[in-house]
């Protein structure tokens, strides 16, 4: 590794701090090179500790490389000094820490400064280099910055989410639409009322097919991350293509959210949560699939809403009320709210098994080869696209392994991997938490358990299905139907005290002894077959 001169400063950015807004770059648009701080260099690098700390979807760490180079060329092109690492640069060192103090002492610089990391795991990391004996032995400062990227400062985020408890995400998100007078009408909620859930959430009818947008995809071209992550044999599992269609710069981020705001907004609230396996864009529908720019913070969630509100104001007519606060919701409120719940639980959120579940994930889970035809379809395109809507994500595969009782370890691991826009900050919250109530509910209210029903009424996935999903207990029978009674009766204890729950079990009991115990003895014959599922 070259270094052609040495510098004042030295700043890290990590593949998820790609924001040309930072104020680190402040008015880097109209800056000419020669203006641009001579004495900083910026440090982006491709590092195997990122894509091996957990099995990854090969597009994931193509994505990341992808945006990060293309991050590198736009500073550079605006005069900043980038020092861009690939693998090959970065495979003899052992560690991201070693990495740092052998750039910073070969730019003699005098200050080393990160933007605060998403990540626990990255943030003790780097803290732990003011305890690096070179550090100390040249006096080297270490600055760590905001990203200054999410709604909330990482300083105020106590004020809002407390730890070791459930925080109704609901009541943040109201706090957070009055503080940023986001769809307000003076102190009151525009339209009068805060939450249109009951208007969206629709299943799709026959009519509804031929509206469907088809998604906005880039076609970048990754076979040079590719070549380089097979050769020093980085662990990948998913779909391998030579070029992908996630964004990998602001201007194509842009894009994306501009396709959104026009073609899917109109209807994201109404479809939110519907699902089918009949249409050639079944894996996108009417969602932003935004999360991967917002995570790597190439786009911003105050320019987002921005966006999406602007075009609400532009056609109230094409995009109701309902649609955009549905939107908002997930951004200002879901969104933020993960962030905080994350921070003021960690490093203990990890551990959390509240319901002591001790199964291992079916193989399936890596190749999408199952009879349910559910779990196929989410699988299966989480494999091909390194995504799936937030339904796919909550109601089939994670409401799979909250009823089958999967060890949280391995379903963390699992989601960490496959999807594009998976940061454990962001992850860990809607897995171990909302999905799994491993968390005991902080973030859930009660588990999202359900059988075939939901699954059933959400989308049209059953009537392609090897299972039936009106039966419960013959051969054919759908799964979900007596793991649900299985998972309800082995935790009643927990569960029936809550008043959510408990209407549940008062059907449950008036049902006769002969037909529970057939439902009950077909989900334990299914728990104990699994695999074969
Ligand atoms: P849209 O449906 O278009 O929603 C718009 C945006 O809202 C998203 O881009 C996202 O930024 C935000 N959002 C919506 N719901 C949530 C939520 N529950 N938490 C945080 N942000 C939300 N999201 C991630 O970004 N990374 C993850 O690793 C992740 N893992 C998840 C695991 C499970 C088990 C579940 C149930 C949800 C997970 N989510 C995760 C939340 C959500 O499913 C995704 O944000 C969403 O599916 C991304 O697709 P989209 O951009 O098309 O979202
Ligand atoms: Fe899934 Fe059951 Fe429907 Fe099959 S019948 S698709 S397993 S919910």
């Amino acid at each position: 590794m070259i270094i052609e001169k040495t510098y004042q400063t030295v700043r890290l950015v990590l593949g998820d701090q790609l924001n040309i807004q930072h104020s680190w770059f402040k008015n880097a648009s109209e800056k000419k090179p020669h203006q641009v701080n001579d004495d900083t260099l910026y440090v982006i690098a491709e590092l195997k500790q990122e894509a091996t700390y957990v099995k990854h979807h090969i597009q994931k760490i193509c994505a990341f490389f992808a945006a990060m180079e293309s991050f590198s060329k736009e500073l550079a092109a605006r005069g900043y000094h980038v020092l861009y690492l690939t693998l090959d640069d970065t495979a003899n060192f052992s560690s991201l820490n070693e990495l740092i103090t052998t750039i910073v002492t070969k730019a003699k610089a005098q200050t080393f400064a990160y933007q605060q990391p998403d990540e626990y795991r990255l943030q003790q990391q780097l803290r732990f280099l003011a305890q690096n004996a070179s550090f100390q032995d040249q006096g080297i400062e270490l600055i760590e910055a905001s990203t200054d990227h999410f709604l909330i400062d990482f300083a105020d985020i106590p004020h809002y989410i407390k730890p070791d408890q459930h925080n109704l995400m609901e009541t943040f998100y109201r706090k957070m639409r009055k503080k940023f007078g986001i769809l307000m009408n003076g102190d009151q909620p525009l339209g009068g009322k805060w939450n249109y859930d009951a208007e969206n959430r629709k299943k799709f009818k026959a009519g509804d097919y031929q509206y469907i947008p088809q998604p906005l995809v880039f076609s970048n071209d990754v076979s040079a991350y590719l070549a380089r992550i097979e050769k020093h044999q980085i662990p990948y599992f998913g779909k391998k293509e030579l070029s992908i269609v996630w964004p990998q710069s602001r201007a194509q981020s842009l894009s994306l959210l501009e396709y959104f705001c026009e073609n899917c907004l109109p209807n994201f609230g109404n479809f939110q949560d519907a699902m089918t396996t009949t249409h050639p864009y079944q894996w996108s529908l009417y969602h932003s699939r935004l999360s991967f720019t917002l995570n790597s913070k190439m786009i911003s969630p105050a320019e987002v809403i921005q966006a999406a509100i602007i075009a609400y104001e532009a056609q109230p007519n094409l995009i109701s009320l309902a649609q955009i606060e549905g939107f908002i919701r997930q951004i200002l409120g879901w969104r933020e709210y993960i962030r905080c719940v994350y921070w003021v639980n960690m490093p203990n959120y990890k551990k959390h098994n509240h319901l002591n579940a001790q199964q291992h994930l079916p193989e399936y889970f890596w190749s999408g080869n199952t009879k349910m035809a559910c779990m196929n379809q989410a699988i299966s395109q989480s494999l091909d696209y390194a995504y799936a809507h937030h339904i796919q994500r909550l109601m089939v595969t994670g409401n799979f392994c909250l009823l089958t009782g999967i060890q949280p370890d391995e379903v963390d691991a699992w989601y960490l991997g496959i999807y594009i826009d998976a940061i454990e900050w962001v992850e860990m919250p809607n897995t171990r938490g909302m999905s799994l109530f491993a968390d005991g509910g902080y973030v859930a209210t009660k588990p999202y358990s359900s059988s075939g029903n939901y699954i059933n009424k959400m989308s049209d996935y059953c009537r392609h299905c090897f299972y039936d999903v009106k039966q419960k207990t013959t051969r054919d029978a759908c799964p979900f139907n007596s793991l649900y009674w299985v998972f309800m009766n082995k935790h009643r204890q927990r569960l029936a005290t809550n008043p959510r729950s408990s209407m549940v079990y008062r059907n449950w009991d008036k049902q006769n002894d002969e037909k529970k115990q057939a439902i009950l003895q077909r989900g334990q014959w299914c728990l104990s077959h699994l695999e074969e599922l």
